[in-house]
């Protein structure tokens, strides 16, 4: 199924995120985990694009296999880092050949060890610019953008970022996924602000339970992200028990996910990291049935 086609009036896109794994037990341990994920129907599964287009083949890949093994879409994600927009249509076209149906279309991170993002000749220089080449020239595809409720780390102020945002919109985007957020306040007022630039397109949340504290302060720190004070001091007190940061992390995200709701997302993007147990215990208490 195209985005476009999933966040009708009365259904919810469900939808879970993966990344390459880097050896055969990984992917073997992704399917064991998918297959407990694909019971819950989501409308689609997608696979992250290594940073600097480590995983060019790898992503697409996994994104037939998936459409293969469950008759589940899948979503490619694909970023700009060093490719000139010859060698992007070059991935496109494959990618269409392969059957993957929806791309994420992002700038991507710069390289290590670089600051900024630096365009190669002939490239691109933004995510807008990305969904206009797919939709002028492979209208087929349906497209998802990144969004950052608490903006992009590198924007220079988040109204500016949220102008950005509605570049990618405007170029023809379906729908936009945020960045992962654990304040709930930080999204609604993001979404009030689309509402107010005219950014019409469904808004996902992204949400990543919280399995293992020390991988969370990383990625919180990365994209620095706002972690309310008093979680971390409860996951902090249990920092050697990893079943208790587990089940603080879920409890957790069962009552985001129900708040979420209770205010009308269209759907929830889980960060799995590869991993079903989260989610499920996640899906299970919300009572979540898929709705188309
Ligand atoms: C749902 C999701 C999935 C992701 N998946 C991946 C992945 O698979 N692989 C990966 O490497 N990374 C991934 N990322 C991370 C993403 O690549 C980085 O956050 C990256 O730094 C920005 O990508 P973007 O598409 O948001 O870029 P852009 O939308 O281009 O924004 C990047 C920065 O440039 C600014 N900007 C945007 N457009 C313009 C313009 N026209 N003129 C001037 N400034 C502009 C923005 O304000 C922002 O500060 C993902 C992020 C999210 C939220």
């Amino acid at each position: 199924m195209r985005i476009s086609e999933i966040y009708r009036p009365g259904t919810f896109g469900l939808s879970i995120e993966i990344f390459p794994p880097k050896s055969t037990d990984g992917d073997a341990s992704l399917f064991e985990n998918l297959d407990r994920l694909a019971k819950y129907q989501p409308s689609f599964i997608s696979c992250t694009y290594g940073a600097g287009g480590s995983t060019r083949t790898r992503t697409v890949e996994l994104c037939t296999q998936i459409q293969r093994r469950y008759e589940i879409a899948a979503t490619a994600h694909f970023t700009c880092v060093g490719a000139t927009q010859d060698e992007l249509r070059e991935w496109l076209t494959y990618a269409g050949q392969q059957g993957v149906k929806n791309i994420m279309a992002l700038r991507g991170d710069p390289p290590q060890g670089q600051e900024q993002f630096v365009h190669v000749e002939g490239g691109l220089k933004n995510a807008n610019e990305l969904v206009s080449l797919i939709r002028a020239e492979f209208p087929e595809l349906g497209i998802g953008v990144a969004g950052y409720p608490e903006k992009h780390p590198g924007a220079c102020d988040l109204a500016t970022d949220m102008l950005n945002l509605k570049r990618k919109v405007d170029a023809g985007a379906d729908a936009v996924f945020t960045q992962l957020f654990y304040v709930n306040d930080h999204f609604y007022r993001f979404r009030d602000e689309c509402g107010r630039l005219g950014i019409n397109v469904p808004l996902v949340p992204g949400i990543m339970p919280i399995t293992e504290f020390a991988r969370i302060k990383r990625i919180t720190a990365m994209c620095k992200t706002d972690f309310p004070q008093d979680l971390a001091q409860k996951l902090e007190a249990v920092q050697d028990d990893k079943q208790a940061q587990l089940e603080i992390g879920v409890d957790f995200a069962i009552e985001q996910c129900r708040q979420l709701i209770e205010q009308g997302v269209p759907g929830i993007h889980f960060y799995a990291l590869n991993k079903s147990h989260a989610c499920e215990m996640i899906l299970n208490a919300l009572d979540y049935a898929p709705t188309a």
